[in-house]
């Protein structure tokens, strides 16, 4: 069989795991998706790669000891290969490319199969050694997940034209709401990448310059309008050199796979400081995104067309056939002391009117080099109803409306004690190809 029949296979919709949890057609982690993370448990502190599956982890590297999963010979370094998988980081495992991504996958999919008929004859060996099975699969429930890659760089952009519509007709004008440039080009600006956070760390609420609208001058103190952003960011699996820009066709081949991400924003502090350079402070404190990075290869069968594009954007810009994807996306608050969460926003990342390889072609077009690890945000990801939208800011017009909350009242922006959280999947026929979460809480300023 060829490699791209074998990767075919393991998006096979009919494919089944004898991790039974990962069947369930509401579990994140089917044998479809086998995203890749970085974790430690209760028996080993040691930080290393994972692969969720089902309500388990699987230890890549002791399925490597233990001679079941092997690298591509090309892959190999002088350090040993396996190394690659006792790391901190997936950078390691990442640049050695898209080949040994796939044969990755490949294999972790046979040994994980239940039905092994239409397998090579050695994937049952997993499935069938209790001992093996008991030490290469982790409790999820009993591990920790981590910051999945070392993130040299992290931007964002602004690629929502639901979003940028809906700020500009609140900060500027309801009839000319875009700017004229939103629409050549997808808008991103350089984050801040030392303070990307893995979901479950708590984000305290920054302290730092507001100025009311009838003030002079303005004071000092901690946010009144603090915020999410529902986004997606993917991972740069392949960089590109200074000075070579990489063409909107080819971009997608740089992209190792997708998060979650949280780029909390602090509204008062933002609005004050924007100009002209853009947000700073208001973002700098915090952006969570999701443990497990979910690779472009499983999210495959789920590619949709992008909205269509008017005006035809400049040659650079261009790439043919269907580069969005059918993400549902939720956003769910859970006040201190409340039991249940309210869901306050359900959305789809197939609304995104720039592509993943649209941004990434315009990031490189002035010759600027991306690194692996590198990320890069979507952009608040709003849809075109009131319910849809990716921010407070929006849900409640920037305070005006609040929102009814099933417990602890209402909220206009996010209060000490909310819990945030986001979710997204692939739906797809029996399985999921799913992010898991990415939550944070908020602690009050420091005095
Ligand atoms: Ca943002």
């Amino acid at each position: 069989m060829s490699v791209s029949s074998d990767l075919q296979a393991t998006l096979d919709p009919s494919r089944r795991s004898w991790v039974e949890a990962a069947n369930d057609a509401a579990c994140d982690f089917s044998i479809q998706n086998l995203p890749f993370g970085i974790f430690s448990d209760s028996r080993d502190a040691v930080w290393r790669v994972g692969v969720a599956i089902g309500d388990r982890i699987v230890d890549v590297a002791v399925l490597e000891d233990a001679g079941l999963l092997v690298l591509p010979l090309a892959s190999a370094n002088e350090s040993g290969a396996s190394s690659v998988f006792r790391s901190d980081s997936l950078n390691a495992f990442i640049a050695l490319g898209r080949d040994a991504w796939r044969s990755v996958r490949i294999q972790l999919s046979g040994l994980l199969a239940r039905d092994t008929t239409t397998l090579r004859d050695d994937t049952a060996t997993l499935r069938d050694d209790a001992a093996l099975r008991e030490r290469a699969l982790v409790s999820a429930a009993d591990a920790t997940l981590h910051l999945p890659v070392q993130i040299p760089g992290y931007t964002d952009f602004y690629s929502s034209k639901e979003h940028a519509t809906n700020v500009g007709s609140m900060f500027r004008d309801p009839k000319n709401a875009l700017l004229p440039n939103w629409s050549e080009m997808p808008i991103g600006y350089n984050g801040r990448a030392s303070s990307v956070v893995a979901s479950g760390t708590p984000v305290r609420r920054p302290n730092g310059q507001l100025k009311l609208p009838d003030a002079e001058r303005p004071v000092f103190g901690a946010c009144r309008k603090l915020d999410i952003e529902l986004e997606t960011g993917f991972i740069v699996g392949r960089g590109n050199a200074l000075g070579e820009p990489v063409a909107c066709a080819e971009a997608e081949a740089h992209i190792f796979g997708m998060v979650l991400l949280n780029d909390w924003s602090a509204r008062d502090i933002q609005q004050w400081e924007y100009v002209p350079l853009g947000p700073f402070n208001a973002k700098t404190f915090a952006t969570t995104i999701s443990p497990w990075i979910v690779t472009l290869d499983a999210l495959e069968p789920f590619r949709v067309a992008q909205p269509e594009q008017v005006p035809q954007p400049l040659d650079y810009l261009r790439h043919d056939g269907a580069h969005a994807f059918d993400i549902a996306l939720e956003v769910r608050l859970r006040p201190q002391r409340a039991r249940e969460a309210t869901t306050i926003s359900r959305t789809n990342f197939r609304h995104m009117y720039w592509t993943m390889a649209q941004q990434f072609a315009h990031h490189t077009v002035s010759g600027c080099n991306t690194r692996v690890g590198d990320l890069m945000g979507s952009g608040t990801i709003s849809g075109p109803t009131a319910d849809s939208y990716g921010s407070l800011l929006e849900l409640t017009w920037n305070g005006k409306q609040p929102l009814e909350l099933k417990e602890g009242g209402t909220r206009t922006f996010i209060e000490d004690g909310d819990e945030l959280t986001l979710a997204g999947w692939c739906q797809g026929e029996g399985y999921r190809v799913g992010f898991g979460t990415c939550s944070g809480v908020i602690v009050p300023a420091r005095d």
